[in-house]
Formats: C-alpha cells, sequence, structure tokens
C-alpha cells in the first residue's frame, strides 16, 4: 500500500511508534525511525535489520526547527523525498492539578504540540515542493473525554485535533492530507505505566472486550497514509474499541 513512498515517523522507536514503522515497511515504505536518543533509536533499528536500505534512524529535538530541518533533509538526500509523516512522540501524565509545576506542564506541551508543528512545518515545505503528501498525528481517545487528573494530556490531545482540523483545511491546496487517529487504551509502555486498578476500570468498560493492540492502531495509520484514503482530509479517526471513558 507505500510502494515508494517515504514516511517520518517520530516516537518510531517502541510502542505504537514501532508498530506503525513496522507496518508501514512490510507494506513497502522507507522508512525514518525518530526516537529521542540514538541508543534507543539503535535498538529499534537492530530488530529492523531484515529491512535494511529502507530504513533509517534519527533523534533530532523535536521542538528544534535547525534539527529536525536537518534531520528532514538527510531523509530527502537518502530516499529522495518524504511523502508522509507521522506526529506519534507522546508523553503522559497523572500529575494533579495541585502538584503541578509550570515547568512539567510546559514539557508536555512541547512534545505533544510543539513538536507536532516543528516537524509539520518541516515535512509541508518537502511535500508542497512534490506536490503533495500526508501528516498524520497521534490524537487519543481523552481528546473526546478529558480525564480526572494529569490535565495537561488531555488538553494536548484536544490541541492535536484542533492543529489536525485547521492543516486539513490550510494545506488541502497543497495536495497534503492531513488526520489523526486516536487510540483508545493501548498494550504499550505507557499503559503498563498506568495503575493496574485505572486499567481494569478502563477495560472494564471497553465494548469490544479488549485493550486495543499497537497492530490495531497501526493499521488505522497505513489506511490514512495510503491512496486509499486520497479523499480523506481533517478527520479524527477512533480506533478504541468503542470506549467511552
Ligand atoms: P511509548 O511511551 O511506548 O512511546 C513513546 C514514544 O515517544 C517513544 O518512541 C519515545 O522515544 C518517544 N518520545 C518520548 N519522549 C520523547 C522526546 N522528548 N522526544 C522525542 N521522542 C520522544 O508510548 P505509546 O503508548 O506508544 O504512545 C505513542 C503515542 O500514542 C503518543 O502520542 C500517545 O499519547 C498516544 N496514545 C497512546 C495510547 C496508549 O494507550 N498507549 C492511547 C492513546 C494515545
Amino acid at each position: 500500500m507505500l510502494k515508494n513512498k517515504t514516511a517520518v515517523v517520530t516516537g518510531g522507536t517502541r510502542g505504537i511508534g514501532f508498530s506503525i514503522v513496522k507496518t508501514f515497511l512490510d507494506n513497502g515504505a522507507n522508512v525514518v525511525v525518530c526516537g529521542s536518543r540514538q541508543e534507543t533509536v539503535d535498538k529499534a533499528l537492530a530488530q529492523l535489520s531484515a529491512y535494511e536500505g529502507r530504513v533509517m534512524g534519527a533523534c533530532p529535538d523535536l521542538c528544534d526547527p535547525q534539527a529536525v530541518g536537518a534531520a528532514f533533509a538527510a531523509a530527502k538526500e537518502k530516499f529522495g523525498g518524504v511523502d508522509i509523516l507521522v506526529n506519534n512522540a507522546g508523553v503522559s501524565s497523572r500529575t494533579s492539578l495541585y502538584d503541578y509545576t509550570v515547568e512539567e506542564f510546559g514539557k508536555i506541551l512541547d512534545l505533544n504540540v510543539k513538536a507536532l508543528f516543528v516537524c509539520a512545518q518541516a515535512a509541508a515545505r518537502i511535500m508542497k515542493e512534490q506536490g503533495g503528501g500526508v501528516i498524520l498525528n497521534t490524537s487519543s481517545m481523552v481528546s473526546e473525554y478529558g480525564q480526572p487528573s494529569g490535565s495537561a494530556y488531555p488538553t494536548t490531545k484536544f490541541a492535536v485535533n484542533g492543529f489536525t482540523k485547521s492543516l486539513a483545511r490550510e494545506l488541502a491546496k497543497d495536495q497534503i492530507r492531513v488526520n489523526a487517529v486516536a487510540p483508545g487504551v493501548t498494550a504499550t509502555d505507557m499503559v503498563a505505566a498506568l495503575p493496574k486498578e485505572m486499567v481494569d476500570r478502563i477495560s472494564a468498560g471497553i465494548p469490544l472486550g479488549r485493550v486495543g493492540q499497537p497492530e490495531d492502531v497501526a493499521n488505522a495509520f497505513l489506511y490514512l497514509a495510503s491512496d486509499q484514503a486520497s479523499y480523506v482530509t481533517g478527520t479524527v479517526l477512533k480506533v478504541d474499541g468503542a470506549a467511552m471513558t
């Protein structure tokens, strides 16, 4: 579904991002795996040795336009362009309003929102020149319901939806489609870090009767990245088993 396409996936070293990377590679794409540290990028690349020649790593500071620009330039140099950006890196939070510091709240906003802007700007510049592309963002089910603590996290995911819908309208004239995927509870490290009672409570309210797997989410990204979704832009696709928590 993605033959001859090149994708940049942030937060691609583990969890949902790693599953997106594998799914895209299995569907013929070249992929740039972005992570926060060289060590984790190298670890991910070691697991992807079967795809040698179609995969490369990068670990730019996602809020630094120069570092991100350099990573995109390297991708373009190696693969001839960038067709798909997946803004997936994100950090969760459980801190109460009373305990948040401005620094902690700001750090979550930086990675979950500011980095999306920086990466989208770098990607769109290349895509516009190429005649089109696809930008995909990872939202969350909390972008609809909020959550009872860690308010910075849902705040950022509401912002992801707004950014997605606005960019879709702004970039349509450049043939750049912009969509988001909103996963429900998905079996990754982020979920493993949540208190068990919370995961159980959430899982009990999922009509499909199970927590999502990273592959469930990756397949939604695959569809939206592909030409199968050529008339789909500005949407937030829920992949949450109809959870309403
Ligand atoms: P994860 O913690 O397993 O992976 C997070 C990824 O983000 C890693 O690859 C990590 O390298 C990267 N990352 C973290 N901090 C970074 C930084 N400062 N700079 C660059 N990269 C950084 O998380 P996950 O569960 O796979 O989550 C991926 C995305 O899915 C996030 O945007 C998250 O909000 C969203 N999401 C997850 C769930 C879930 O249940 N797991 C549900 C809804 C949405």
